[in-house]
């Protein structure tokens, strides 16, 4: 068996380590058009902070150990420039010598990953413009914020954007982030990503939302970065983060089929419209683990698990890739943000019916030091409760529940199933009712009928004519900090015996601060004849949607 694997970072270096687990006889070829294999972009922005000190940690496996414990033929600075299916044989350039060759195969892994974009935007190849994708393009961000750089545009808020906002924040650099949408972080659904904007604005970024970048300029001091409003930003230094591009030419000129983004095309066990090609990483179309639509999911995570898998189906065994959820997280100076399977956007863009709710634990047990607050959503089936997708912020502890709920997605679970996980605990790690058993306990008790339960955007968008009465539910003092306009503040504790103070006509939404007196002003009300309804994690989701109101 000859296998040539074109691409040697996440998911191509892990496609040849398997290959090589599975046949010690198979002769396996590695073409990496850089100097490096298997480096560690995750970690590029944190080498720029400084936070990971050594450059040489970047690299996760070094050529020397691929070629003497995994006898693997790496080839770098090869580019495979064209793919001829009908002789099975790449064209590949030597860079270093410019001499070309060809190389036969009698099976073909693509793992050539996605570009970052760079749109056609007046002054793009100006100098001090710049991408993150691999080393070389760190050690020129480095070299130039090593040097002195008093202020930096970053154009996207997305995950790498916000990790490199940070990394150039804690240089001491007066950094300021563009947006095309509305909101940070655009695959979060939108009141999740509150902390964190809030987070940025209290370290001194200046977040630009709704913004595009139009044009660069040169100046003396650098460069001009010219807005769609006509605002124009000085900085000396410019990172576009605004997404990424498969990179799949090699397979539009063999004839290969893409999808309609530009993702190579493969089937369950990751081969593409020819049997003897398959595809893995950033550049392929994969299914959407929720939905089973078509999509693009750059994460590192599938890409490794794609390259096992084809080198698994190559040499003999029949592995399905499952599909991506797109489990995914950001660390935002001391913020975390995680997600996995479906956000409510995705779900309403799809008309996918759906049911969510919020819950605000604390990430262990409040009694002990140390507790951190976090905001989970979750995204459920109306009917059967079946998990769609999850959404976390806060501090510690969101990664663990994100985990924890990915692995539910993925096992078919339902939300009365969380209420009946054991997770581990101790006061210092969780809670005898962890934050997932939380969740579940109030999505079972909503599709179950006991806690009826009402959106905060369902009652703030609600024509006044069928605006429910909402009845605050916490103390006065509480209440004098804030509260959802037009709310009449009736503490739980006084409720039984002010009953006639709420009339009996229009429902009744109540709310604490986080949900729970909210349910339990909910009960008493219902039994006492009330329509009445829950705001959904209460006071402080509406905080979430509504960050700037008193
Ligand atoms: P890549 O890792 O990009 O590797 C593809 C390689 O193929 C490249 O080195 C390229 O030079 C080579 N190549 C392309 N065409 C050819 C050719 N014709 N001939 C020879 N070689 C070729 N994901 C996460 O899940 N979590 C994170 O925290 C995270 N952080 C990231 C931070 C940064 C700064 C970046 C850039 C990415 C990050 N990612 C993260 C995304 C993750 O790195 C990618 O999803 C993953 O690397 C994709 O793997 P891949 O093998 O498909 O492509």
């Amino acid at each position: 068996m000859k296998l040539l694997i074109v691409g040697g970072v996440a998911g191509g270096a892990s496609a040849a380590a398997r290959s090589r687990r599975l046949s010690e006889n198979a002769d396996i070829i590695l073409f990496e058009r850089g100097p490096d294999v298997s480096f560690a972009n995750c970690g590029l922005p944190y080498y720029i902070g400084g936070e990971i000190a050594e450059r040489e940690k970047l690299l996760v496996t070094t050529l020397e150990r691929f070629r003497t414990r995994f006898k693997l033929d790496v080839r770098t600075r090869s580019s495979v420039e064209a793919i001829d299916r009908s002789a099975k044989k790449l064209r590949v350039r030597d860079l270093a010598s410019r001499r070309e060759y060809e190389e036969s195969y009698d099976k073909l892994i693509l793992a050539p990953g996605a570009a970052p974009l760079r749109p056609p935007i007046p002054g793009i190849d100006l100098p001090g413009i710049f991408t993150l994708r691999n080393l070389q393009d760190v050690d020129h961000i480095k070299e130039r914020v090593d040097q002195g750089v008093k202020q930096i545009v970053v154009v996207g808020a997305g995950f790498i954007g916000l990790e490199l906002v940070e990394n150039f924040v804690l240089r001491g650099i007066a950094t300021t982030v563009v947006e095309l949408q509305d909101q940070v972080l655009p695959p979060f659904d939108k009141e999740m990503t509150t902390p964190i904007l809030e987070t940025l604005l209290a370290k001194g970024v200046t977040v630009l939302l709704g913004q595009s970048a139009e044009g660069f300029e040169q100046t003396a001091d650098g460069l001009l970065i010219r807005l769609k409003s006509g605002q124009r930003l000085p900085a000396q230094l410019s990172i576009l983060g605004i997404g990424v591009r498969p990179e799949n030419k090699l397979a539009v000129d063999a004839g290969l089929e893409v999808g309609p983004r530009g993702g190579i095309r493969v089937n369950e066990f990751l081969q593409t419209s020819d049997p003897d090609i398959y595809a893995v990483g950033d550049a392929i179309e994969v299914k959407d683990f929720i939905s089973g639509d078509p999509t693009q999911v750059p994460l590192a995570g599938p890409a490794n698990r794609q390259g096992r898998i084809a080198a698994d189906n190559i040499l003999g065994r029949s592995l399905k890739y499952r599909g991506t959820q797109g489990t995914a997280i950001v660390g935002v100076f001391d913020r975390t943000a995680a997600m996995t399977g479906a956000s409510e956007k995705a779900l309403r863009r799809a008309n996918r019916p759906f049911r969510k709710v919020y819950v605000h634990p604390a990430h262990h047990a409040g009694y002990y030091p140390g507790a951190e607050q976090m905001t989970l959503k979750v995204l459920f089936h109306p009917q059967t409760g079946k998990l769609l997708g999850a959404q976390a912020v806060g501090g510690a502890g969101v990664d663990k529940r994100i985990d924890v709920l990915a692995v539910a997605i993925q096992a078919g679970m339902t939300v009365f199933d969380l209420e009946e996980v054991e997770l581990a605990y101790a006061p210092q790690f969780g809670s005898a009712k962890d934050p997932i058993n939380m969740a579940g306990f109030v999505a079972g008790g909503l599709l179950r009928g006991e806690h009826p339960q009402v959106d905060v955007e369902a009652v703030l968008s609600a024509p006044e004519s069928q605006r429910p009465f909402v009845v605050d539910v916490r103390t006065p003092q509480e209440f004098s900090g804030g509260s959802i306009p037009g709310a009449v503040n009736i503490p739980v504790d006084e409720l039984r015996s002010r009953l006639e103070e709420i009339p009996r006509d229009p429902e009744i939404a109540a709310y604490c601060q986080v949900g729970q007196r909210g349910y339990l002003a909910t009960r008493i009300l219902r039994q006492s004849g009330f329509s009445a309804a829950n705001i959904g994690g209460g006071y402080k989701t509406y905080k979430l949607f509504c960050p700037s109101a008193t």
